[in-house]
């Protein structure tokens, strides 16, 4: 093993590997031995979020196949360019539920940290793709704000760091974020949501398990798999020493058309988690963001499908079918068990 000095560590691998990650779509095509004509033809779609997909992650698709559960979710396609009625810039009209830059709060008990915009993959579904992060986020003087309003709430237990990816972070200044964190008497859990050790599992390297060792909270990690080809022996491993470091592991994933509206593909999603210590937690309805009507399933094909998992699978591997429905006071869940009603075998 080689161990490097810690000045040679100036840019750690994850560092790296995020810096060489493919946003020439052209590239990603020739890569995957596929025709450049599958690409956005305007410029507009992309224009504020353009591509962005790790190297690693790239290598879990199949070659030459246009429909690769993984290459869907991150290849901008002319669809998005597409105006449809009810999709728009916010629809969780999360700009009512800001209480300071990058703080929101919406539910009892637990806020939510914007801490960065940063993410190491663009999926092209994503509910924040439209989120002004340049007027929400400021520089780590601006997390005072946000600091100081949970310090003034002692309702909040819970504190979500969110993004973008939190994980985007350097381990420095996830430190000085929860070093302050760590001076509020009430906050009794740390929420993490993250995509990074699923599209980039160099990140989870000794510095941040160590910094989630040295926590004075329990820390619940909530990845974010969509298919089971995501997980591959090195993102299994990078689950294990983030479970080995304390964590709970918990997974949502987003319901996305062409990506995992299977009954079989999510069963292998949830078998495979567990075998990688995850349990699933959310499957997400997508939300109408602006770009991304292409992904929608109907809800009644939704419950089909969380019905027939119900059918195959232990309770604690069936993910909450969940909505967001701006307002309410908890993510409304649309599944509780099967439904009374019999629903068509998937
Ligand atoms: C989703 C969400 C949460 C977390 O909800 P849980 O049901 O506890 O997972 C908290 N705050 C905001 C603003 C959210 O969007
Ligand atoms: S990792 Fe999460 S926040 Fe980042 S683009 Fe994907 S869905 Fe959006």
């Amino acid at each position: 093993m080689i161990t490097a000095t810690p000045q040679a560590r100036q840019t750690s691998t994850w560092q790296r590997e995020l810096a060489s990650a493919i946003t020439d779509p052209r590239e990603l095509l020739e890569i995957l031995g596929l025709p450049p004509g599958l690409i956005a033809g305007s410029a507009p779609v992309t224009a504020g979020f353009p591509l962005r997909v790790p190297r690693g992650f790239v290598r879990r698709m199949r070659h030459g196949d246009p429909t690769d559960p993984l290459l869907r979710q991150v290849l901008p396609l002319a669809a998005e360019g597409l105006a449809v009625p009810g999709y728009g810039p916010d629809p969780l009209h999360e700009a009512d539920a800001r209480r300071a830059p990058g703080l929101l709060h919406k539910y009892h008990g637990r806020a939510l940290l914007v801490t960065t915009g940063a993410c190491a993959v663009h999926c092209r579904y994503c509910f924040r793709r439209e989120f002004p992060y340049a007027e929400q986020l400021g520089e780590l003087g601006r997390w005072r704000e946000s600091l100081q309003q949970l310090a003034a709430d002692a309702s909040i237990r819970e504190l979500i760091l969110s993004g973008g990816d939190p994980l985007s972070l350097a381990d420095t200044r996830l430190a000085v974020l929860t070093g302050e964190l760590a001076r509020i008497p009430h906050l009794e859990t740390l929420r993490i949501h993250t995509r990074q050790p699923v599209v980039l599992p160099e990140r989870v390297d000794t510095g941040l398990l160590a910094w989630l060792r040295s926590l004075p909270w329990p820390v619940v990690i909530v990845l974010h798999v969509n298919h089971p080809n995501e997980i591959d022996a090195q993102v299994a491993q990078a689950f294990v020493a983030l479970r080995a470091s304390g964590t709970t592991l918990l997974n949502q994933s987003v319901l996305l058309a062409g990506v995992n509206d299977d009954a079989a593909v999510l069963e292998a999603l949830s078998r495979r988690l567990h075998a990688t210590g995850v349990l699933p937690y959310y499957l997400h309805m997508p939300d109408a963001v602006a770009g991304t009507a292409h992904f929608d399933v109907p809800e009644s094909r939704a419950r089909a499908l969380i019905n027939a998992l119900a059918r195959r699978l232990p309770g604690y591997l069936v993910p909450r079918l969940a909505r967001e429905i701006p307002g309410n006071e908890a993510k409304t869940v649309l599944s509780a068990g099967l439904a009374a009603a019999a629903a068509p075998i998937m």
